[in-house]
């Protein structure tokens, strides 16, 4: 039987494992580097959403705080026209009075508007009546354009109002008499909390920041701080030390001046003004934001890579129980192999005497009696018995019979022999002999070979009938000649019958039918 091959369960198997723990590999490595880059750009979207919500108000609200100076100036621009036309005498004033008293019920934001002269005296103002004897000479924008020419709006640094105590942010401007020399100062006083109002709407957060501030670095207004911050000198933030200087609005992260928080910022400067406006979301805040958008995603995605892990689990250990079933199967299977190479010697030898046992022989007679059939080719069949063989048992034992048996086998073996004759344990103490494509002379011969072949042996036999008293056998001869058909009952039964002729004829011996 040819050795049959079954594929090692470690070839297939344990690569399809490694494999498999590549790809799981390769799958979580893969989940987690996306949701990572998922991660950083859902942060990189919050702070560049940020920084336009930042940039887009700080523009929005430097435009506002324009809107807001220009009619003031204006205002001023026209009323210095109306005194240098006009002059100041007292009875122009009641006029001028009323004047300064329309204005600045016309515009919201205006706390107050003066006049002063060039000693500092208050001249007029739009609160109407006031002592004679108030002096503002001490004030740095009066002191401002004393010694400054220029005619432009002045915006100088917030004060308390001496008239109302309020916070104010003045804006001035020079008069001049007809000469060109110092004729006094012209005053428009904005109320901070005009500022505080408008910059109030827009909703930061609550550590937004959001402040005013002249390009000098002095804060005019910033929230959510209390006043004490107002006028402090931030020139050495980032905003005025380098970004200012670069560009007149854009956006930045930096630690913001008033205190130490880092922040997103927006700041656009006006266009008109030496004012800038800065807007700061604070960056804790956005972290907040970002880590709030993530936990959702995060959740998920740990639950993605759980699954993976729980079905790279199921797969491994269904993979180790078919690897485990599959050596099982194989070792099964060469058991089984072994068995039945076995089973089929066992099935077609005689284990006595390792010569072809009975199925053996009749499956080999049915072969070679259709063979002969169809080739129209001889067949003889030697049906031999050793003689007197109860009486050897009787006399030396069942056990030195086997042996007997086993010697007898090896001598009929020993004789030639063609390739396809087969020699074959009958049953008990009988064996049988085919010989294929074999004449009655050649078989004749042949069973005397095998008779002395025996008798040679001289295997003792003291109750043998025969004089040498040594064992011998008994041959029975049948030929079926060329010209013959005949089945295999009738072939057996005449070896037989010459094999009774052979013992009745004395033993020892051969006969013919
Ligand atoms: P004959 O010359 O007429 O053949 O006399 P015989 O004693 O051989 O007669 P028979 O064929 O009746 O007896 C066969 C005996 O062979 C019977 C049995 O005890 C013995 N025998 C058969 N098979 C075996 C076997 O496998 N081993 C042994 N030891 N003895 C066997
Ligand atoms: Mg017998
Ligand atoms: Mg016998």
């Amino acid at each position: 039987m040819s050795e049959e091959h079954h594929p090692r369960p470690d070839v297939s198997m344990h690569g399809l494992r490694r494999l498999l723990i590549i790809f799981l590999l390769v799958i979580g490595s893969a989940v987690v580097l996306v949701n990572g880059w998922v991660v950083y750009s859902i942060w990189q979207r919050i702070v560049n959403e940020t920084q336009n919500d930042a940039h887009n108000l700080s523009q929005s609200l430097s435009r506002q705080s324009e809107d807001t100076i220009l009619p003031v100036e204006l205002t001023l621009q026209d009323l210095r026209d109306r005194i240098t036309l006009v002059g100041l005498d007292p009875e122009r004033q009641a006029y001028l009075r009323t004047l300064l008293m329309e204005r600045k019920a016309s515009l919201p934001q205006l706390h107050g508007l003066f006049v002063y002269d060039s000693q500092g005296n208050w001249v007029l103002t739009s609160e109407g009546m006031f002592d004679q004897r108030r002096n503002n000479a001490d004030r740095a924008y009066f002191k401002y354009h004393q010694q400054h020419s220029d005619l432009d709006l002045h915006i100088d640094e917030v004060i308390r109002s001496r008239s109302t105590g309020d916070l104010i942010i003045p804006l001035s401007m020079r008069l001049n008499n007809r000469d060109g020399s110092f004729r006094g100062v012209l005053l428009a006083t904005l109320r901070l909390d005009y500022f505080r109002q408008t910059f109030g709407y827009y909703n930061l957060g609550e550590r937004g920041l959001l402040a005013l501030m002249t390009h000098t670095g002095n804060i005019l207004y910033v929230r959510p701080f209390a006043n004490e911050l107002v006028n402090r000198n931030i020139s050495d933030s980032p905003l005025f030390k380098h970004l200012l200087k670069t560009s007149t609005s854009g956006t930045a992260t930096y630690k913001a001046a008033v205190d130490g928080l880092e922040r997103v910022f927006g700041y656009a400067s006006l266009k008109r003004y030496p004012l800038v406006v800065a807007v700061g979301y604070d960056k804790q805040q956005l972290v907040q934001a970002w880590l709030t958008e993530l936990v959702a995603y995060l959740t998920l995605c740990a639950l993605l890579l759980a699954v993976i892990a729980a079905l790279g689990w199921l797969l491994m250990r269904n993979i180790g129980h078919t690897i485990r079933d599959q050596e099982e199967l194989a070792m099964a299977r060469d058991r089984l192999a072994i068995m039945n190479r076995t089973l089929q010697t066992l099935a077609l030898v005689d284990s006595l005497t390792g010569l072809a046992n009975r199925r053996q022989f009749d499956l080999y007679l049915d072969r070679s009696l259709e063979r002969a059939n169809n080739l129209r080719a001889p067949l003889a069949l030697l049906m031999i018995d050793v003689d007197s063989f109860k009486r050897f048992n009787d006399t030396y034992g069942h056990l030195a019979g086997d042996e007997c048996l086993k010697y007898v086998g090896n001598a009929l073996q020993s004789v030639d022999h063609h390739a396809d004759d087969l020699i074959a344990r009958y049953g008990g103490e009988e064996f049988a002999v085919i010989l294929c494509d074999c004449e009655a002379e050649t078989a004749l011969r042949l069973a005397h070979a095998v008779r002395e072949a025996v008798a040679a042996l001289q295997i003792p036999h003291r109750n043998s009938e025969n004089e040498a008293r040594v064992v011998t056998i008994s041959v029975g001869v049948h030929v079926i000649q060329r010209s013959q058909k005949e089945d295999r009952q009738t072939l057996i039964s005449q070896a037989d019958k010459a094999l009774y002729q052979a013992k009745t004829g004395g033993r020892n011996r051969v006969e013919i039918v």
